[in-house]
């Protein structure tokens, strides 16, 4: 069976990780779409597609997890035409995981399987929480994986996200 897990990962984080682990445990294969990939350098979408390919590709080879092909998905202005559109990017899949109402509901309408996830801490395993605790000072490290940290250190990542927040960057 090969699943689907569609996300913003700005940044990824340890729900995210917890969720791939979990899904890999019922399903052989996953395909990630790095969804909004248009977005880079935007105080709600601070890091490119490309550099959260790399965040999640240093995690899974960390991890030691396999089967996973990852690809990046830009958004579209018609929500209805959204399922096929990501279908047109991506191979074919039996299910999508998802915790968000939006996504379940167009995916289920273009007939595919949905399985809800429980969302694991859901205030701290944020990506917008981790952005606003970047932003203020506060520590956000034990919210990603070391693999994550080490990578947002190396691009100055949390520079960027202070910068677009005061509106410098
Ligand atoms: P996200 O990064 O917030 O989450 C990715 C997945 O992980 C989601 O299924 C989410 O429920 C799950 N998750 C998040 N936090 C978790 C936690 N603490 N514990 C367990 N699971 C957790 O991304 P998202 O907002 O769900 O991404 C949806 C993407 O689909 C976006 O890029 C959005 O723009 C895109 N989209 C586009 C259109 C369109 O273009 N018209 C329509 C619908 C959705």
């Amino acid at each position: 069976m090969r699943a689907l897990l569609i996300g913003r990962f700005q940044p990824f984080h340890k729900g995210h990780l917890a969720v791939i682990k979990k899904i890999l445990g019922e399903a052989d294969e996953l395909i990630i779409v790095v969804g909004s990939s248009q977005h880079r350098d935007a105080v709600e979408n601070p890091f490119s597609a490309e550099e959260r390919v790399e965040m999640i590709r240093r995690v899974l080879d960390t991890e030691g997890v396999t089967g996973v092909q990852i690809f990046k998905v830009p958004d579209i202005g018609d929500d209805n035409r959204y399922p096929g559109h990501v279908m047109e990017h991506v191979p074919s899949f039996d299910v999508v995981y998802s915790g968000n109402s939006l996504v379940q509901r167009l995916f289920s309408a273009a007939g595919k399987e949905v399985r809800a996830i429980n969302l694991i801490k859901r205030k701290e395993y944020s990506g917008t929480e981790i952005r606003r605790r970047m932003t203020t000072g506060e520590k956000w490290g034990h919210l990603v994986p070391e693999a994550v940290v080490k990578y947002l250190n190396e691009i100055k990542g949390v520079e960027r996200v202070k910068k677009l927040e005061k509106g410098t960057g």
